[in-house]
């Protein structure tokens, strides 16, 4: 049973049919997945969702699929983690991390994304996977798409992290580092989407591809008993993720799962790419696009697709922006990995930084339920953290050494 109608113009809404297809004929508008809330409303309850596996797909009559679950098997519902530790030390009461370094075969919440992008490039009946990645997303498309037995071209910008590139590489696809940044690499797949018959999932599967972070937003709500927290702090890139985090609040109340949805929605980015963040700063809902010089390689997008609807997101949401500094985002890893046990890469370095900033100019209540979307491991992006940590204490096998060596530590 499938509840999602069609594909409507966000801009002029215009519908469209289940097709692979991402922008308006008539306004160049993007184009977005609706649903049939009513059918949906009497399909679904908390019992029913809540007896079901525990991966996305428990939330399967709001994703945009026809038949069953193709891929992403494995994915999803990943912890979401009282940080008693880390409230404490930034002075709040009540503190969660939505911890997607953890479950998802390829350790960042893209596994969402690409579960329901391939599930859908399958039922159009694609034999090719294709993506524009910022390093995450080729890791994910590379892994699932072995999986799903798809031909795989994923193109990256030819600096990415050495540890990313092999984590690709493994899975054999057809990977190919573009000699310019993300948006350059984005450009050139544009292009190569309109010429060959592949499913992008980013770009022409975009559509379906974008509804999979909602499950990100679900499973929170569902975590917390069935209710929305009072702020969520979202890392981002094209800022997508934001969007769709907010959807997933609205949803569940359209269909009567949540009683509220009032959640104020922050934006996080790295101070070296912030484009969205600027806008929110400056009141606009002109992006501005930048040039991107940070660690944050996964957030790099300098043009961001959903800039826009992430600017509405956070106004209409009442929630706000932060950028922080390569500094503050190591930083944010460490106080993360010291309060927590858990290991981000540098958007969760990003994420943690930022909402430290928010609790101290107010904009996030030390009384209120926050939540931080936590949505990549650390052990992908460990080259950012070279050089920059304190080094192991080296000593001879033998007792008297390690023994001078507690000394020193005194
Ligand atoms: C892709 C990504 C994001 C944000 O993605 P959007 O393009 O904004 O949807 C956040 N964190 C990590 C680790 C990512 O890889
Ligand atoms: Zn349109």
């Amino acid at each position: 049973m499938s509840f999602v109608k069609g594909l409507k113009c966000r801009e002029c809404g215009r519908e469209y049919g289940v097709e692979p297809i991402y922008v308006c004929e008539f306004c160049f508008g993007p184009l977005e997945a609706v649903y049939d809330y009513q059918g949906i409303k009497k399909a679904v309850s908390k019992k029913k969702i809540g007896n079901r596996d525990e991966n996305l797909w428990r939330y399967r009559e709001f994703l945009p699929v026809d038949g069953e679950p193709r891929v992403g098997l494995h994915s999803g519902f990943t912890p979401l983690v009282k940080a008693e530790n880390l409230s404490r030390f930034l002075g709040v009461k009540e503190l969660y991390i939505k911890d997607d370094t953890v479950v998802h075969p390829t350790l960042s919440f893209k596994d969402r994304v690409v579960a329901v992008a391939l599930t859908k490039a399958k039922e159009f009946g694609f034999d090719t996977a294709a993506c524009a990645s910022t390093g995450n997303l080729a890791h994910s498309v590379s892994a699932h798409g072995a999986k799903a037995g798809l031909n795989r071209f994923i193109f990256i910008p030819a600096t990415l992290e050495e540890s990313k590139i092999v984590a690709s590489l493994v899975f054999e696809p057809n990977l190919i580092a573009v000699d310019g940044n993300y948006d350059d690499v984005n450009r050139l797949c544009s292009e190569i989407a309109n010429k060959y018959r592949w499913a992008f999932v980013n770009i022409n599967i975009r559509p379906y591809y974008a509804e999979g972070s909602k499950t990100i937003g679900f499973e929170i709500a569902e975590q917390l008993g069935w209710r929305a927290p009072d702020n969520v702090v979202v890392p981002c890139a094209s800022g997508s993720l934001l969007t769709k985090v907010w959807k997933a609040f609205k949803e569940f109340k359209e269909v009567g799962l949540l009683k509220e949805a009032d959640t104020r929605i922050f934006a996080a980015q790295a101070a070296g790419c912030n484009p969205i963040v600027t806008a929110i700063k400056n009141d606009t809902d002109v992006i501005r696009p930048v040039k991107p010089e940070t660690i944050a390689k996964s957030l790099a997008i300098g043009n961001p697709a959903d800039g826009f609807y992430a600017y509405r997101a956070v106004k209409d949401s009442g929630g706000y922006g932060e950028d922080v500094t390569d500094e503050e985002i190591i930083e944010g890893i460490k106080t993360l990995a010291r309060t927590e046990g858990i290991f981000a890469e540098t958007a969760g370095g990003v994420t943690v930084a930022v909402a430290r900033r928010l609790i101290e100019q107010g904009y996030i209540g030390k009384e209120e339920l926050t939540v931080l979307c936590i949505t990549g491991n650390g052990m992908k992006t460990q080259e950012a953290l070279q050089g920059r940590m304190t080094e192991p204490h080296y000593i001879k096998p033998n007792m008297e050494s390690f023994e001078e060596m507690l000394k020193r530590l005194e």
